[in-house]
């Protein structure tokens, strides 16, 4: 898929951070006005905590009725155009690229694969003697694998708050815990807005962890 569609990509501050050529089949908006700043964000974090070095791509998913940003382990750092609409602050972006980069940095992702691949292997097995058994893992693969445990989501917290101090952010706590409670506020009830929470520990319980480690 890489290159497939063409699409354009920059180099922006010694790093390379692009819309969509990696997104193997995920849809990106490539001119999304705001894109500039959410790539900017993603190379001021990488560049101050040691990932300079690293390939990482930016795509802003056409989703504006959605809360949502997400990586993979390209790495290509989503973000939905709902939330970058929302939140163009700097102030609530590197936050949330600093989330989903510690995901990465603390492997996460690979955790995660390494569960997926498990529970196939499980179900593959169990397909052998139980007839049909196989098919199982179909519905309980991705209740297993599409969140990330509690325990990381924390860790990930913790360590975004060390990338955005690391990248000069002051008061990085507060930065980090505003952002998080303004996303939450204005989502409100809309359950189409929760996607970034989803399988995420509750607000309170994140704020007090990343409060108690400073
Ligand atoms: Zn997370």
């Amino acid at each position: 898929m890489k290159n497939a569609r063409g699409m354009v990509c920059v180099m922006l501050l010694g790093i390379l951070v692009a819309g969509g050529c990696a997104t193997q089949g995920q849809k990106c908006d490539r001119l999304h006005p705001k894109k500039k700043d959410f790539a900017v964000a993603v190379v001021k974090l990488c560049n101050a905590n040691g990932l300079g070095s690293l390939k990482v791509w930016v795509c802003v998913t056409p989703q504006p009725d959605v809360y949502n940003a997400w990586i993979d382990m390209t790495p290509v750092v989503y973000m939905s155009s709902g939330l970058l609409n929302e939140f163009a602050d700097q102030d609530v972006v590197m936050p949330i690229v600093a989330h989903e980069l510690s995901h990465y940095a603390l492997q996460h992702i690979e955790k995660r694969a390494g569960a997926s691949f498990g529970v196939t292997m499980l179900f593959t097995v169990a397909g052998v003697f139980i007839p049909g058994a196989g098919l199982g893992n179909l519905l309980v693969n991705p209740l297993v694998t599409n969140a990330y445990g509690r325990d990381q989501e924390l860790d990930a917290d913790k360590n975004a708050v060390k990338m955005l101090k690391n990248a000069g952010v002051e008061n990085a706590v507060d930065v980090y815990c505003t952002a998080l409670t303004v996303i939450i506020r204005k989502a409100g009830s809309d359950a189409k807005k929760w996607d970034l929470f989803a399988g995420h520990p509750p607000l309170e319980d994140r704020i007090k962890y990343v409060r108690s480690t400073e």
